[in-house]
């Protein structure tokens, strides 16, 4: 048929795509009476996301390994998808590695960083030959006594924390002065240490920083990634060998909020880094990337009801499902995280009408739970719907209990043509699973102690 062929040939962009998806949510009951909020991940997205990464860092004679930083959407399938588009993981626990494992995401592609790592976990990831960034001394001391007398196939490297400064949201910025992360190279003292501690430890192979998150500019990026290289070199010329043979460069590609551009892209980054420390392409050093956000927040979107309209001191209200559980940073935070809303009819169509200001809440037990405050829309009613975009990262996939309401559920969905299929990527949370993670195994537990 003609207008399959055409369909063939030019597929959708992303946001036609989610247009689709937004009403097909609808019609197919992937929202529903009883299910008020979800959470929907574009597959494609996510794919090319990845390709453009992989691209991005591709050089000859160079090993680039991408490590998706788990914590941006600790989700089973999305981890198996981005391992396809050979992209591993980037661990912070041993819930987290649990995930990468279930992916079916092999060692050798994950990386452990946490500044809290028990001796159990070194352990464990020794005895696996997942990679290993140290955050400290002390965590130094603690490798030391494990590798004695044993191997491990674990490449092991230490943080670093350039300490050059943070972004625009102090949350999120991690080379400060005061960062609890790394080593901070420019304390008195600690450059020439840390020099002298990985000459005497041969299988300290590989640097690692991540200078921060949301809000840091690329300049800074590139910067802490040239100190690091700078402090990988002496400690090379220093040892008399190439010692340090790999650099984990961190994550943090900042994400665009206010409109669809993807931008700035992981191909503008790697050309900043490729113009401010040149020798890290030359094929002397292996690289590692840790990103999280940039891969995966621009192709998630919450979609939820709105239970009630209302008005009060002359504003609009407009109580939604989605709030704090799921926009915890943009409801606590909302001047470092706003994110866009669109206004949908019942059926997931875009809303007509003059745009009025009015607050988007959520349905938290507390007054502060606005996803978005003042905000010009079509006015919402009852039953119309809400979506809340590039949600993909640190929202629906990190949950936050309070009210014990549920864990949305989470789709996946693909569009041939105007065609949507969707897939259960999380099922959603059931009553009884909120009461027994709630001590409903044990209603007696404080009255029987008397
Ligand atoms: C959070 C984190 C990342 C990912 O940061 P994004 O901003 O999501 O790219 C990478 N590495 C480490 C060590 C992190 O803590």
């Amino acid at each position: 048929m003609a207008t399959a062929d055409q369909n063939a040939a030019t597929p959708p962009d992303p946001a036609t795509r989610r247009a689709h998806a937004l009403r097909a949510a609808v019609e197919q009951g992937v929202l529903g009476a009883d299910l008020p909020v979800v959470g929907l991940l574009d597959a494609e997205g996510i794919r090319e996301s990845a390709r453009e990464l992989r691209a991005a860092f591709a050089t000859p004679g160079v090993t680039v390994s991408h490590a998706f930083a788990v914590k941006a959407a600790s989700l089973v399938p999305v981890l198996r998808l981005l391992y396809a588009e050979g992209v591993g993981c980037e661990v912070a626990s041993p819930g987290e590695l649990a995930l990468a494992r279930a992916a079916g995401v092999p060692a050798h592609h994950i990386v452990l960083d946490s500044p809290a790592k028990t001796a159990a976990e070194l352990r464990e990831a020794l005895a696996l030959g997942v990679a290993v960034n140290a955050d400290n001394p002390q965590e130094l001391d603690r490798l030391d006594a494990l590798l004695a007398g044993s191997e491990t196939a674990s490449p092991i490297g230490l943080r670093v924390n350039p300490q050059i400064g943070g972004g625009r949201i102090a949350a999120t910025s991690t080379a400060t002065d005061r960062s609890k992360f790394g080593l901070p190279l420019r304390d008195p003292g600690v450059m020439e240490w840390l020099v002298d501690t990985c000459v005497r430890r041969p299988w300290l192979t590989r640097l690692h920083a991540h200078t921060g998150s949301q809000g840091c500019p690329l300049e800074l990026m590139a910067e802490g990634v040239r100190v690091t290289y700078e402090l990988a070199e002496r400690i090379n010329t220093t040892a008399g060998r190439r010692q340090i043979d790999t650099l984990d460069i961190g994550g943090g590609l900042p994400v665009n909020f206010a409109s669809d551009a993807t931008r700035p892209t992981h191909h503008e980054y790697a050309r900043l880094l490729r113009a401010t420390v040149p020798g890290l392409f030359d094929g002397r050093y292996g690289i590692v990337t840790e990103f999280g956000r940039s891969l995966l927040a621009k192709h998630g979107t919450i979609l939820a009801r709105v239970e009630y309209a209302k008005t009060a001191g002359g504003r609009r209200i407009a109580v939604t499902h989605a709030g704090a559980q799921l926009a915890t940073r943009t409801v606590y935070a909302p001047g470092a995280w706003p994110i866009r809303v669109t206004a949908l009819d019942a059926k997931g169509r875009p809303k007509e009408g003059a745009p009025v200001s009015q607050d988007v809440a959520g349905p938290c037990c507390f007054a502060g739970d606005i996803v978005a405050e003042a905000r010009e829309l079509p006015p919402l009613e009852e039953g119309d719907l809400v979506a809340l975009l590039d949600t993909g990262a640190y929202y629906f996939s990190t949950h936050y209990q309070y009210n014990s309401l549920p864990r949305p559920g989470i789709y996946g969905y693909a569009c041939d043509g105007d065609a949507v299929r969707f897939a259960t990527v999380r099922a959603p949370q059931t009553l009884d699973e909120i009461v027994a993670e709630s001590g409903g195994a044990q209603p007696e537990a404080l009255s029987a102690l008397g």
